[in-house]
């Protein structure tokens, strides 16, 4: 074929003993997201997968499109692969990236030698193309200090490649090398993000989403899974736990004083996500919370809340601003299904003047007057595990 996608890698190359697990799992996550767009033979060398199409039934632009997801790319490349001959490389240059030279004012060289019995060495490399190029382009300039275009050779193993300027990829650390973590994952905009940063340090995800039906509507469920959906493009696949929690929210509301409705529920959905977490092999948990923002999100709120659990509670979107989180939101394309309008159990009950400071004694005494084991155990069976897998 006579095009082909470099993925560079980045943390990864410093991992030492792990490396090799790592670029393993690299290797199979690419190859996975691949499948969906045809026959790409995908390998790994000197710390940068190679993703060749096999055939023309291949749906390259697709391919592309899905490699700038992929955790653990730093930045990626698409190239034609030639000869490790000058005039070949030269060749490739005028046919691959001709254009895109021929429309910039000013162009340089730069080259890679991998392979050391290549008879000249990278600044060789250069000099040879850039003066060819530059007789073959009299009207763009040479600038080796700030050229609009850069030409990039990569001499390598089997191959040369030329391209031109990288794109950034996904960054993080490769999907599974981290562990698993379950998110706790509101229709809001902060979970889904929150959910996000995690997996981009190379952790699956499993989702846990409390439902209150009928206070909630079904519609509400439907933009949580839709949510989930758009998650997998960087993520990948990823089951929701929907737990029925109407049941906790009016045993809360029958027989707690309304200030203490919104602590007294969080302590129910972490004290449910740890189980479901263990269960599912989680080594922690992960909440959308972010300081200040609501008033279960004060310091003293959230140590009431999290004095439930003993698996450690990440809060990745805990120092942002809004407009930073919405930012990411919007990247990741789930901040258009956050903004519908559905409501979200959180908004069930809400009491006027909850208690921004709880004391923990306090929300104990009044907690006592619940049967929580019954109800939690009642809410684990009334849970439905829903499947969520890659969309585009
Ligand atoms: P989000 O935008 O993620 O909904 P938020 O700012 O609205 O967050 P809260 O509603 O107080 O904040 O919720 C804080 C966190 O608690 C959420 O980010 C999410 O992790 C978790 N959470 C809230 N509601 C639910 C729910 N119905 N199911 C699962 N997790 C939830
Ligand atoms: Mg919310």
């Amino acid at each position: 074929m006579n095009e082909i996608f470099l993925l560079k890698l980045g943390e990864i190359v410093l991992k030492g003993a792990n490396r090799k697990q790592f670029e393993n799992r690299l290797k199979a996550n690419v190859a996975r997201r691949m499948h969906p767009f045809g026959d790409f033979k995908v390998s790994i060398l000197q710390s940068t997968v190679y993703v060749e199409p096999q055939n023309d039934q291949c749906d390259v632009d697709g391919a592309w499109e899905a490699c700038h997801t992929i955790f653990g790319v730093v930045s990626l490349c698409r190239c034609r692969p030639c000869e490790k001959d000058l005039d070949a490389i030269y060749a490739a240059i005028l046919a691959y990236l001709g254009d895109d030279l021929a429309a910039a004012s000013s162009f340089k060289v730069e080259s890679k030698r991998s392979d050391k019995r290549f008879p000249l060495n990278s600044i060789q490399i250069s000099q040879h193309i850039g003066g060819m190029l530059a007789e073959a382009f009299p009207h763009v300039a040479v600038d080796v200090h700030n050229p609009e275009y850069t030409v990039y050779v990569e001499v390598r193993d089997f191959a040369a490649y030329v391209h031109g300027p990288a794109e950034p990829g996904a960054g993080g650390l490769p999907t599974g090398v981290g562990g698993r973590a379950a998110v706790l994952l509101s229709g809001g905009i902060d979970s889904p993000v929150a959910g996000y940063m995690i997996a981009k340090r190379g952790v699956e995800l499993e989702c846990i989403h409390f439902f209150s039906y009928p206070y909630t509507s079904e519609l509400a469920k439907d933009k949580v899974l839709e949510l989930a959906r758009r998650m997998t493009r960087y993520c990948g696949r990823m089951s929701v736990n929907v737990v029925g929690f109407t049941e906790i929210q009016e045993a809360i509301r029958d027989h707690c004083p309304e200030e203490y409705f919104t602590i007294i529920m969080r302590r129910f959905m972490m004290r449910i996500s740890e189980r479901i977490a263990r269960d599912h092999g989680c080594g922690c948990l992960v909440t959308g919370e972010n300081l200040g923002q609501v008033a279960s999100q004060t310091m003293q709120a959230m140590a009431v809340t999290h004095a439930v659990v003993h698996l450690p509670v990440f809060h990745p979107l805990i120092g942002m601003d809004k407009e930073e989180i919405v930012t990411i939101a919007r990247k990741i394309d789930t901040l258009e299904t956050s903004i519908l309008p559905y409501e979200d159990c959180c908004t069930v009950f809400t009491p006027k003047h909850p208690k921004t400071k709880p004391k923990l004694a306090a929300v104990e005494t009044v907690e006592s007057r619940l049967d929580v084991e019954g109800l939690i155990e009642r809410a684990l069976q009334n849970t439905e595990i829903v499947k969520v897998r890659y969309h585009g």
